[in-house]
C-alpha cells in the first residue's frame, strides 16, 4: 500500500515523520529534503537563517536578506 505525504499529497512508497521546525507530518523525501534545505539556507551578508528574515533577495548574485537588503538601499542614498 502507498503512503500519501501529506505536504505534496504525491503517493510515495514510503514517508516519514517529520518534526522539527514547527512541522508535525508525514512526509515523502523529496518534502524532506526541501524543508531541511529551506532551513540550512543563510543570508549571505548577516548569516542568520533566512526563514527568520522573510525570503531572500537576489543581490549581486548573493541571497540576502530583506533587512540587509534595506541597509543596503539607505546606504546607496
Ligand atoms: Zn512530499
Ligand atoms: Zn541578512
Amino acid at each position: 500500500m502507498a503512503d500519501t505525504c501529506e505536504r505534496c499529497e504525491n503517493s510515495v512508497d514510503s514517508v516519514t515523520r517529520y518534526h522539527d521546525h514547527g512541522v508535525d507530518k508525514l512526509l515523502c523525501s523529496a518534502c524532506v529534503s526541501e524543508i531541511d534545505e529551506y532551513y540550512s539556507i543563510t543570508c549571505a551578508k548577516c548569516g542568520k537563517p533566512a526563514h527568520l528574515r522573510g525570503n531572500l533577495i537576489e543581490f549581486e548574485n548573493e541571497k540576502i536578506c530583506p533587512v540587509c537588503m534595506d541597509e543596503i538601499r539607505l546606504q546607496e542614498n
